[in-house]
């Protein structure tokens, strides 16, 4: 979710959908909507541990992070946005016992926005020998997306160093610039079995949320880290291939897993990303169709329904949505974006 900020910084107003045609409005109350079991998950299984992100607009969110016990330590799956979350990150894998490590020894980064990558730097300040993996696409981000957003900061900076939001953006310029420190010791291009800290994982390669997710499966205890290719209250759109993402959600619900840990929000059954699966083809059909705006915000609130379950989650899913679905499913170029990995096709 690097992107929205801009709105804040520029003060840019989503242009008004002006095309308001009678249309394939998603009713709320679909007969064929399937009953749901139970879409969350409960308590995760021993080795595993769970650092919820904080996404409270207007504070910029952090992504949520995981720990996986390994024989030679930790294994972390993404280190947050701001220092307060790598440093309970850093807290969570230091409540060690008999049977848990105390270091991180191995970083998985599901994708390049800050608020997956941003505590790289202090992770790899407290465990110097720290490994870190990830998609290459962080590169052409750096030089292209975050220099381009860096370029804003500054310019807000010298505009308004009084603003009230200067501090945060001060951070972020400050993260952009950490650079180096953000990516990967080693790319992962495509699907790869490998064995981290001496435990087996299988990470999964996909461009659907970003040029460059990654996702990882550790099957013997059935927990799915999905990174932001699932995300509540709504899918994040900033930088995404929508096209790209079906097939990547549709690859993640053929994994052997019992709970998916989401990029943002709570832990998922099955059921749970069925739900999400159904609301995301349902809300792209819409946006695909003269549907108005409001019918495709109303449908994703109804189809989404068990996924969310209070009133400050709706609110938020429709402000998201009141920007996404004019900024990013109907833009003119939305249809636009690079192939998946090749062995993620299949
Ligand atoms: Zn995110």
């Amino acid at each position: 979710m690097a992107d929205r900020n801009r709105r804040g910084i520029r003060g840019v107003v989503a242009a008004a959908l002006v095309a308001v045609l009678a249309g394939t409005a998603v009713a709320a109350d679909d007969p064929a909507a399937p009953a749901v079991p139970e879409a969350f998950a409960g308590e995760l299984p021993a080795g595993v541990r769970l650092l919820r992100g904080q996404n409270a607009p207007p504070r910029q969110p952090d992504g949520n992070s995981l720990l996986f016990a390994t024989p030679a330590g930790w294994l972390a799956f993404d280190s947050g946005r701001h220092p307060q979350h790598a440093q309970a990150l850093i807290a969570l894998a230091a409540e060690h016992d008999d049977a848990t490590p105390a270091a991180i020894v191995v970083l998985v980064n599901s994708h390049w926005h800050l608020d997956h990558v941003g505590g790289n730097p202090l992770l790899r300040q407290a465990f110097p020998r720290l490994q870190v993996l990830a998609s290459p696409a962080i590169d052409a981000a750096l030089a292209g997306f975050l220099a381009r957003y860096a370029e804003q900061l500054r310019e807000a900076l010298a505009q308004q160093p009084d603003a009230p939001q200067a501090a945060d953006w001060q951070a972020e310029l400050a993260r952009i610039e950490a650079g180096d420190a953000l990516r990967p010791d080693r790319v992962v291009c495509a699907d790869e079995e490998l064995a981290l800290g001496g435990r087996r994982f299988l990470i999964g390669a996909a461009a659907g949320a970003s040029d460059g997710d990654l996702w990882l499966l550790d099957r013997e205890r059935g927990v799915l880290a999905a990174g932001d290719l699932v995300t509540l209250p709504v899918p994040f759109l900033d930088t995404a291939c929508p096209a790209n993402w079906q097939p990547a959600l549709e690859r993640l619900a053929a994994q052997e897993f019992t709970v998916l840990v989401p990029g943002h929000g709570p832990p998922l059954t099955r059921a749970g990303l069925e739900v999400y699966r159904r609301a995301f083809d349902r809300l792209l059909a819409c946006a695909a169709s003269p549907a108005p705006e409001a019918a495709c915000i109303d449908g994703w609130i109804a189809d989404a329904a068990p996924l969310l379950p209070d009133e400050g989650q709706r609110r938020l899913a429709r402000d998201m949505l009141g920007y996404y679905v004019p900024q990013s499913l109907r833009r003119a170029d939305a249809g636009r974006c690079a192939p998946p990995p090749a062995a993620a096709r299949g």
